[in-house]
């Protein structure tokens, strides 16, 4: 578990205020959900024989001895919610963001406790609903200066027949090779060799090179929808590269999976999954509802921008210094009415007292933009001494009346956008 300290929260709400602004203007809308699901529904989406259900989730026994999960990805619990309300019966298109557990291995871009942002939407089974996505992830990686970084690679696994076919072949071709696999691999031969194609470790995936691939039986509709589907990405120059063996690591997906990959963060490449989930809803018992959609790996986005160098700071606009209790009673009302006056500005009062010197020392420390100085001459005199202390710009005493007009300035400068 890991804590995200002050110094990186103003890149994280920059990060979510850029999200929040791109979704909605897709038109999608936000649901919050759970942490806490039955640990029945996550095995039955995700899929028993796979790795976050038999080693990742953090599932435990209630008080009632019911097993609870802290979920360990967030699709699961957005179709409950969406069969449960009966939000299935129109076109949805949704998002939430927030933590999730998997017991891994902790290292750089992998943590117990992490975050994503999920994006889904109900109700369109043609290609346009991949596209928009799809479109929709690069136009978000565009306003958080990362587009350069990423690329696409997507596939389509076909139907469930599809893969059917395509299982027997896979398994015809392993089973000459059993003892070359990896032992989850081994044993994942008998009960969901598909998931093989995931598997991290080398000798596995050196071993899959000359595998059959799942493209060649891909019915012919499901071909042509997935040219249908890169031929609009063509038209929205979005590059992307075909990986016939990209499968992703949950058991729902169908035709269309794609991922957003980045070369700057070793081994954990992938800030972006996603897919289409065509029969998930009607798995848990609502009208049958094609959907698609995408999760983001906020902690690998946010190391990415980092990496970028793009950072982000959140320093105050004043910091307010006074000479006494005397000046302190007296700036009191005065900051109040300031604050409501200009609800954008950052005023931070120094606490606790102490000489000038000292506050002055705090006021440089924290960043601020100007010193705003209510000392024994300004109180007497209703005026307040402006200090700048990040440029060389002038220092000055004004009258009290005046302070609304240079802030109203100031603002107009540095706050617009
Ligand atoms: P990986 O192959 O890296 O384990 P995954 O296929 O298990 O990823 P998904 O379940 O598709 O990942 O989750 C979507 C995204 O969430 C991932 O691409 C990644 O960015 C992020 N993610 C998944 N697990 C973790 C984790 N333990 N710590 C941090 N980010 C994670
Ligand atoms: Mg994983």
């Amino acid at each position: 578990m890991v804590d995200i300290l002050p110094d990186d929260t103003p890149l994280w709400q920059s990060m979510e205020t850029a999200a929040l602004e791109v979704l909605s203007s897709y038109g999608y809308a936000e649901i919050r959900l759970p942490i806490i699901e039955s640990t029945d529904l996550f095995a039955r989406s995700i899929g028993e024989v796979t790795d976050i259900v038999e080693k990742e989730m953090y599932s435990f026994a209630d008080r009632n001895d019911d097993s609870m999960t802290l979920r360990p990805e967030g699709t699961a619990g957005c179709v409950r919610a969406m069969v449960q309300h009966n939000l299935a019966l129109t076109t949805q298109r949704l998002w939430y963001m927030g933590p999730m557990f998997r017991y891994e291995r902790p290292q750089k871009g992998r943590q117990r406790q992490f975050h994503q942002l999920g994006v889904e939407a109900f109700g369109v089974a043609t290609p346009d609903q991949d596209v928009e996505l799809i479109a929709l992830s690069r136009q978000l990686w565009r306003r958080l200066g990362v587009d350069d970084a990423l690329q696409l690679e997507i596939n389509s696994i076909g139907s469930a027949a599809d893969r059917a076919r395509y299982r027997e072949a896979l398994v015809e071709y392993l089973s000459g090779h059993r003892d070359q696999l990896d032992a989850d691999s081994q044993r994942r031969l008998d009960t969901n060799p598909l998931r093989i194609l995931d598997s991290k470790s080398p000798e596995t995936q050196a071993l899959l090179e000359s595998a059959p691939v799942l493209s060649e039986y891909l019915d012919t509709e499901t071909q042509a929808e997935f040219a249908a589907l890169l031929s609009q990405l063509d038209l929205l120059g979005i590059t992307y590269g075909v990986n016939p063996r990209l499968v992703r690591g949950l058991d729902y997906y169908n035709k269309t999976v794609f991922e957003w990959t980045t070369d700057r963060l070793g081994a954990q490449s992938t800030v972006c999954g996603g897919g289409r989930y065509d029969t998930l809803v009607s798995t848990f018992g609502g009208k049958d509802t094609p959907a698609a959609g995408f999760a983001v790996g906020l902690e690998r986005l946010i190391l990415l921008m980092q990496s970028l160098d793009i950072t982000v700071t959140a320093p105050a606009d004043l910091y307010v210094v006074t000479a006494d209790a005397n000046a302190y009673r007296h700036s009191l009302p005065r900051l109040d009415a300031l604050r409501r006056q200009f609800p954008d500005l950052d005023i931070v009062q120094h606490l606790g007292g102490g000489s000038f010197k000292r506050q002055f020392k705090r006021a440089d420390k924290s960043g601020a933009a100007w010193a705003l100085v209510y000392g024994e001459d300004e109180v007497s005199a209703s005026q307040v001494t402006l200090k700048p202390l990040r440029t060389d710009a002038e220092q000055q005493t004004i009258a009290d009346g005046e302070l609304a007009t240079f802030l109203a300035g100031y603002l107009a400068e540095t706050h617009s956008v």
